[in-house]
């Protein structure tokens, strides 16, 4: 239990309805009945909680009254924090919330440092760190499969697998190292056996890593770029491709995402469509290519989709973009194939994209787009069918974490089969254990915690 009690404003700010301050510690009782009158002269404090309380919160000093609330508290360690947690819900807006806030400071809270209150939900043991990142990904997730997966992930499925894939590790280790250290009273396991182990523990990490690219792919999107001269209809098929499924991400001070972006879901896969309209022009110019933000774009793209114009058919302007993107994946679309009775034909697209595929389509009539959200999975997933319930390593500090598990199992296997004792194989196996516990918390250093709750917000 930690010994301050903290307070931040829970709700975005802004005109709205309501606005939620939080206060967590073991002084939150007390500072908020400094704050708080309710309207029938109760003493809530008493009772069990979990109640709503009516009343005003007013001014801790002279009693001025700065909003009318309801209160509500959470006895430790029932709460989200495991703390003992009070929420007061005022008016939303700048100021109502602001003020109490402030009232709650000066009786005593201290403001809360971004995504405390889930750092402290993560220290009292009530979720693990995995499932602390979940709750970031929940608040930013933009498409459902991507929400399906947060919520999969704080509700523990990802954890309960590494968990088990970590006791069933060390079992493994426990038994290759008494074997090690008292080999007349214990014998240790068969080194066929220990070898069969391990490959089953490499396998089953294996394959939690074979779903990280679609898990990435849903927290983070696909970050993807529409290239083609002007005119060529970039608009007009990122209108259609979105439907009514588009959301403009802006600018958000303090959050990784600082750049504009549209976020397109195409069978559930979010693209982020970078910049479209800065982009746009840059790309336009490629031909000029001292285009910085044309160039960046495209070396940093996932995906790019060309776009081409089954009228004008292939310009100078459009091979400046097949050799500007040259690099990455990209997909090729001839649009306006309504306007031509022969629209080009893929060999004249070939030598310029071998490796794309090409997709006929009218961003006007919407003919075709089915056929390009096909290619899109295709090249995203690979043709890799998901069931629903699969769990997904989404974040990178996991897969990373994953990789150097997989890694070591493996160098244990390969040791073990080429006749190094089994001191070595178990040193290996302790380092895979606890590459598996940087994932869910058991084995994290401290500033791996900070860096991942300075990510939150405040209030979070
Ligand atoms: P951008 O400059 O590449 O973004 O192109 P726009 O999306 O603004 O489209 C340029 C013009 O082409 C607009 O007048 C569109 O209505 C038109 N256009 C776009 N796609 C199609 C299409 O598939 N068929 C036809 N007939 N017109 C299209």
């Amino acid at each position: 239990m930690r010994e301050d009690t903290i307070a931040a404003i829970g709700t975005p700010l802004g005109e709205g309805g309501i606005g939620i301050v939080r206060v967590s510690g073991p002084d939150a009782i007390r500072i908020a009945k400094k704050v708080f009158l309710p309207r029938k002269r109760q003493d809530w404090a008493e009772g069990p909680g979990y109640r709503l309380f009516y009343g005003y919160a007013v001014d801790p000093e002279n009693g001025a009254v700065i909003d009318e609330v309801l209160l509500s508290f959470m006895r430790a360690p029932y709460s989200y924090t495991t703390e003992d947690v009070v929420e007061v819900n005022c008016h939303g807006g700048f100021l109502a919330v602001r003020k109490v806030l402030e009232a709650l400071l000066r009786a005593g809270a201290r403001l809360a440092e971004p995504g405390e209150f889930t750092q402290r939900a993560f220290l009292g043991g009530r979720i693990d760190l995995c499932q602390a990142e979940a709750v970031l990904d929940v608040i930013r997730a933009v498409t459902e499969e991507g929400l399906r997966v947060a919520q999969g992930q704080l509700q523990g499925h990802l954890s309960r697998e590494i968990r088990t894939l970590r006791e069933e590790a060390v079992a493994l280790l426990a038994a290759v190292e008494a074997g090690i250290d008292f080999p007349d009273d214990v014998p240790g396991p068969a080194r066929e056996e220990v070898i069969q182990d391990l490959r089953a523990l490499r396998e089953r990490g294996e394959a939690l890593l074979a779903n990280a690219t679609a898990g990435a792919v849903y927290r983070d999107g696909v970050v993807t770029v529409l290239a083609g001269k002007a005119n060529v209809g970039k608009s007009s098929l990122l209108n259609a491709l979105a439907g009514r499924e588009r959301a403009i991400v802006t600018a958000l001070p303090g959050t990784t995402r600082d750049i504009v972006e549209d976020i397109v879901n195409v069978n559930g896969v979010p693209l982020r469509v970078l910049d479209t309209a800065g982009i746009r022009e840059a790309v336009e110019e490629v031909e000029r290519i001292g285009v910085a933000r044309a160039r960046e774009a495209l070396a940093t793209a996932q995906l790019v989709i060309v776009v081409l114009d089954a009228e004008t058919g292939i310009t100078g302007e459009d091979e400046a973009v097949f050799r500007a993107s040259a690099e990455r994946e990209r997909i090729v679309v001839v649009n306006k194939v309504d306007r031509v009775a022969e629209p080009l034909p893929p060999e004249v697209i070939r030598p310029l994209a071998a490796e794309a595929p090409v997709v006929y389509l009218s961003a006007l009539t919407g003919a075709g787009l089915d056929r390009l959200r096909e290619a899109i999975s295709e090249k995203v997933f690979g043709g890799r069918v998901l069931r629903p319930d699969e769990v997904l390593v989404s974040r990178v500090r996991h897969r990373e974490a994953l990789e150097r598990f997989v890694g070591r199992i493996k160098t244990a296997e390969e040791g073990l089969s080429g006749g190094l004792p089994e001191d070595v194989a178990s040193l290996d196996l302790r380092a895979a254990v606890a590459a598996l516990g940087e994932i869910t918390g058991e084995t994290v250093t401290e500033d791996v915690v900070e860096g991942i709750f300075r990510d939150f917000c405040v209030g979070k």
